[in-house]
């Protein structure tokens, strides 16, 4: 009897061997693959070892769960980390979930309790929530100061102080911050650590580190993503110790992003300069537009001379004004619907950094928790907007703003 061998049934296969290892090739992908896996397969203990010690050879990543780490989020880390001129030494940035993740692995991974915070009265409103009503459960105390206010900021510094958190530009107020003078506060103090979120201002309008920065964040989902389809943060410190503690954090709780986000938003950033460039000269030219319209009342735009801040912006932007607007409209409610109504071919959404201009509206939306004497002491009225400027056709844009706005005051 001669043995016929028996042909195997596919379920029966081990589920491996339909899971075949990419074959070596002679050739590479232009484009960075997207690595879905959660697990990372290693030849042996030692070799698992190897990826958990960091002891690999230079050059080679290695990965065990993608929690921890995952070649999209490496990718695209690596590419903010050079816009940022963040270096190398510091051991690379951390991708995040959001751009709220971000934030977390800052508060999370830097402070303890008893430490103090001094930040900015104007921030990003769930980052605001997150130190008044977050971090006092965990014994931190914060103090919130008009950051364009060098004195007040030195004022609300103590012993304590672990962290002061500013965005250059508030939102969306666009008042500027006097970062100078608190960056030279940071450098002085014995403890405080400069934390900037730089997502209105990005790494081309900013160069955080090399003003006295020394943690830096993005909510990577606006501006540098730049499509409104990708959810992500970015976070870093200069100091390598500081730079691990973030990234453990983001690991322990869980704040990692997922491998298309980081895949779409790596092919954002590869338009990112453009984008960036012509966004920037859109608003200017709508700034401008909008600031002849009648039924506009008030127009900010850091690069306009009746800007509040338009000195300061001149030494902390040096001419990179940024895409965002802020204008104000003549009336209430009513007529901020009808303008709204009027200039609905400029989408209505509470975000920023997507490619089309997009008009928000502070009272109803980022800012609607406050109350109105709060709101309007932070320069807020009922017919403010918000507009993050895009990379459209920015006379079709004006056209449309200006008929609006002129419809509403006749
Ligand atoms: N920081 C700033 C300045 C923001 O505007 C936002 C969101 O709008 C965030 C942080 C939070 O980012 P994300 O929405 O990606 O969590």
């Amino acid at each position: 009897m001669t043995d016929t061998p028996e042909t195997p049934t596919p379920g029966a296969l081990p589920l491996t061997t339909l899971r075949p290892v990419a074959p070596a090739a002679a050739t590479r992908p232009l484009v960075t693959p997207i690595s879905p896996s959660v697990v990372y397969c290693t030849a042996d203990a030692d070799a698992m070892d190897a990826v958990y010690e960091g002891s690999l050879p230079p050059g080679e990543a290695g990965y065990t769960y993608s929690r921890e780490g995952h070649p999209n989020a490496t990718a695209l880390a690596g590419r903010i980390d050079a816009m940022e001129g963040l270096d190398p030494a510091a051991g690379g940035g951390t991708v995040t979930g959001s751009g709220m993740a971000a934030v977390a692995a800052v508060l999370l991974g830097l402070l303890e309790a008893g430490d103090h915070v001094v930040a900015s009265d104007q921030l990003y409103g769930r980052t605001a929530r997150m130190m008044t009503r977050e971090l006092p459960r965990l014994g931190i105390e914060t103090t919130l100061v008009d950051a364009t206010d060098g004195d007040a900021v030195a004022a609300a510094m103590r012993p304590q102080t672990r962290l002061i958190v500013v965005e250059v530009v508030a939102n969306p107020t666009i008042r500027i911050a006097d970062m100078n003078r608190i960056a030279a506060l940071a450098a002085a103090h014995p403890r405080a650590l400069l934390v900037v979120d730089n997502t209105f201002t990005t790494p081309l309008g900013f160069p955080a580190f090399a003003r006295g920065a020394d943690v830096v964040l993005h909510s990577v989902t606006k501006l540098l993503a730049g499509h409104s389809d990708a959810m992500l943060g970015w976070v870093a410190a200069r100091d390598p110790v500081l730079n691990t503690a973030l990234r453990e954090a983001a690991e322990t709780w869980g704040l990692t992003p997922s491998p298309f986000d980081c895949w779409l938003a790596e092919r954002g950033l590869t338009s990112f300069a453009l984008r960036h460039e012509r966004a920037t000269a859109n608003a200017a030219a709508l700034a401008e537009r909008l600031a002849g319209a009648r039924g506009v009342v008030r127009v900010l735009y850091p690069g306009r001379a009746d800007h509040p801040d338009h000195n300061r912006a001149q030494a902390v932007l040096q001419g990179r004004w940024g895409n965002m607007v802020s204008f104000v409209l003549e009336g209430g409610r009513a007529e901020v619907n009808a303008f709204l109504q009027a200039a609905r071919a400029i989408p209505f959404a509470p975000t920023l950094g997507d490619v089309s201009t997009t008009l928000s509206h502070p009272a109803s939306s980022s800012h609607r928790a406050l109350s109105e004497e709060a709101r309007l002491a932070l320069g807020i009225p009922e017919g403010f907007i918000r507009m993050s400027v895009g990379i459209d056709d920015a006379a079709a844009v004006g056209e449309v703003l200006a008929a609006a706005a002129e419809s509403i005051a006749a």
